[in-house]
Parts: structure tokens; C-alpha cells; sequence
């Protein structure tokens, strides 16, 4: 189904490529941008490369209203030999569709997503930044774009890809944060919309990141939303635990967002023979092992910092120094063999970069 041909109005007007020290996160955009419109009578059609610009939509777009939309995020990585990689695109855009089913978003064609991203990438790839540790970021993303104030599925949707040129996460080498564990808020619960890259699940979580932030945390981890007693995620990472030499990370169970990153590690963890489970973990469990010594690392995982260890963990008053709030050397191989893979400078067993 991946057959139709994208239509490319090139950008006139180039933008000034911003210095790689003056890259931050999601600020600088690039000078072109991939939309796709859908209706009921056409489906997905139109695919089309303009140059960048603002949106128009009516005031009554649904997405504006209800939050009827999806997104994604992953990078393009500049390798050693100066040729531009993606990690995992297929992993990104099953992921969408799965979004998309939540939220009665109709499905694109992942195959045909993965060759827009490309084709998009190619016509800006000057913005792949060259400076160690920065990438392009891509987001794709989906909205509701019916007028209508009903609560309902929108009949027309709009597909966009843009792209964003990011520095490296860590200025000065992969760093350990300060996590506390989050009773009053939670993120998502089962059956809700957790399992899906929404917009609504990270406006909920903005109350939470703000109260802790004032106190001095990078980030909540997340328990669950019923009992309030299991882990779920960290920030909008994924979770892992080093605990007497196994690696433990709670298991998919409708709440958590299944993670490319986490699937990696997941992955890498077995290739290296290093015991890894997926099951459900309490926060009483890590306090127990932190007790008696048995907690040796902590770090969450996710596109942006690859690999984020936690050095300290505060729960109820108590804090758990992890591993002398310093990088673990789980947390440190498995961050060094991941960007590695993406810049091209480590053998990639798996075929996970295209
Ligand atoms: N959990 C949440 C809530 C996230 O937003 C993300 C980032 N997409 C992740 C986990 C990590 O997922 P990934 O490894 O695919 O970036």
C-alpha cells in the first residue's frame, strides 16, 4: 500500500542553521515538514513535503478540545562515515498505530510512514547536526481536525512529521539525577490511555514534575495508579533495577508505554547473557533490597537520554543513595554499546538501524 508518491514544494527561504552549543531540546525546527490529510471518502491521502509553517485550523478542531491525537518521537543519528541512521523507525510507527487504536485514530501505513520520515530526513539532512552526541529529532504526530464539538471520533485527521535538531543529553558525560517517588499524582492507570503516546498523559504529569522540581528532583518515578504501590515508569522513561545481579523492569501491563529503548535493553541485556525478568515490582521491594545492600543500580531509558541512571531515590523521607550516586557499570555499558549502535562506531548485531 506504500505506492503513491510524495509531493515536495521545496523551501525557497532557507532558515539560519542554529550553532551546535546553542542546541536544546524541541527549540530549532527545520526548514521543511511531511503532512498527510485524511477523510472518510479518501483515507490517508495528499502526501506532501512543504516548507515549514503554521497550521491552519478552524477554532472548533477537535483536537483543541478533547485531545484527539497521537505522537511519536525518535532521532536520525549523523554516523562516523557521514551517513545519516535511523534506530528502530519500524518500532516507532507500530507504535503509533497502536496509539492510534486507542484514541479511534484511523490507521496510517507503517511502511509508507517510515519512507516519509526518510524522504524528509533526506531533504533536510544538512540539520543532522555533526557535534558528538547530537541528532535530528522526529516528531510525528497525528491531530483531529473535524469542526465539531460533539464527543466523537473526528472524520478528518492531518499526519505531520517535523524535525528538530537536539544536542547532546548529557553535557559532560552520562550523569546520575535525584528521582523521588510520586504518592498524591499518578500517570496513568489500567485501562486508561497509558499504554498510548498522547498528548492528555503528559499534561497530567506536568503538576507532579512541577512539584517535585521545586524540591530540588529531576523527575518522579511513577507508581500505580490504583494501589499506589507498583512501579510504573520514571519521568517518561521506562524503569530498570540491577537488584543481586539481576536486572528487573516492570512488565507491559496496559499502563506503561512499551518503550523502543526499553525493548533494546531488553534485547542487549540477553544477547550479553545478563539475567533480565519483566515483572511486577513494588516500591516496598526496592526499599527492602536497598536495606540490605542488594540494590545495586537503577536508570531509566528512553529515546532522549538513552540511558539515565538514578543516583538517588527519595521515598516517604528516606533516600536510597544507589550505588554511591554514581553510574553503574550495567548502566554505563548498555548506554555506551546503545549510542554506539546509533553513531555507527559499535557492530549492530540486531539490524535495528536502517
Ligand atoms: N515512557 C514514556 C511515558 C515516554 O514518553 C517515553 C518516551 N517515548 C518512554 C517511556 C520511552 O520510550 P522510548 O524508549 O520509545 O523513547
Amino acid at each position: 500500500m506504500s505506492e503513491y508518491t510524495i509531493t515536495v514544494i521545496k523551501n525557497e527561504n532557507p532558515k539560519p542553521k542554529p550553532a551546535a552549543d546553542k542546541l536544546k531540546f524541541g527549540k530549532y525546527f527545520t526548514d521543511h515538514m511531511f503532512i498527510q490529510d485524511y477523510s472518510e471518502e479518501k483515507g490517508w491521502h495528499n502526501p506532501r513535503i512543504v516548507p515549514y509553517q503554521p497550521l491552519v485550523l478552524d477554532p472548533a478542531a477537535m483536537i483543541f478540545h478533547y485531545g484527539q491525537t497521537v505522537f511519536e518521537g525518535l532521532k536520525a543519528y549523523r554516523t562516523e562515515d557521514g551517513s545519516i541512521k535511523l534506530f528502530r523507525p519500524d518500532k516507532n510507527m507500530e507504535r503509533l498505530n497502536r496509539s492510534n487504536d486507542r484514541l479511534c485514530i484511523p490507521a496510517i501505513d507503517e511502511e509508507f510512514g517510515i519512507k516519509a520520515i526518510k524522504h524528509l530526513v533526506h531533504i533536510d539532512n544538512e540539520w543532522v547536526p555533526h557535534a558528538e552526541g547530537t541528532s535530528l529529532y522526529i516528531r510525528p504526530f497525528i491531530i483531529a481536525t473535524e469542526p465539531y464539538l460533539g464527543v466523537n471520533p473526528s472524520s478528518t485527521y492531518q499526519f505531520i512529521v517535523i524535525l528538530s535538531p537536539v544536542g547532546a543529553y548529557y553535557e559532560s558525560g552520562i550523569n546520575p539525577v535525584k528521582i523521588a517517588v510520586e504518592n498524591e499524582f499518578v500517570r496513568a492507570v489500567k485501562g486508561g490511555t497509558g499504554e498510548a503516546k498522547t498528548a492528555g498523559n503528559y499534561a497530567s504529569s506536568l503538576k507532579a514534575q512541577e512539584i517535585v522540581a521545586q524540591e530540588g528532583y529531576a523527575q518522579v518515578l511513577w507508581l500505580d495508579g490504583v494501589e499506589k504501590k507498583y512501579i510504573e515508569e520514571v519521568g517518561s522513561m521506562n524503569v530498570f533495577f540491577k537488584i543481586n545481579g539481576e536486572i528487573i523492569t516492570p512488565m507491559l501491563n496496559g499502563s506503561i508505554l512499551k518503550g523502543v529503548t526499553r525493548n533494546s535493553v531488553i534485547e542487549l541485556l540477553k544477547y550479553w547473557d545478563v539475567p533480565v525478568v519483566e515483572r511486577r515490582i513494588t516500591i516496598e521491594e526496592i526499599y527492602e533490597s536497598y536495606q540490605n545492600g542488594g540494590l545495586e543500580e537503577a536508570f531509566g531509558s528512553g529515546t532522549a537520554a538513552v540511558i539515565s541512571p538514578i543516583g538517588e531515590l527519595a521515598w516517604e523521607g528516606k533516600k536510597m543513595e544507589i550505588n554511591g550516586g554514581r553510574t553503574g557499570e550495567i548502566s554505563k555499558r548498555l548506554y555506551d554499546t546503545l549510542t554506539g549502535i546509533q553513531y555507527g562506531s559499535v557492530r549492530d548485531p540486531f539490524g535495528w538501524v536502517v
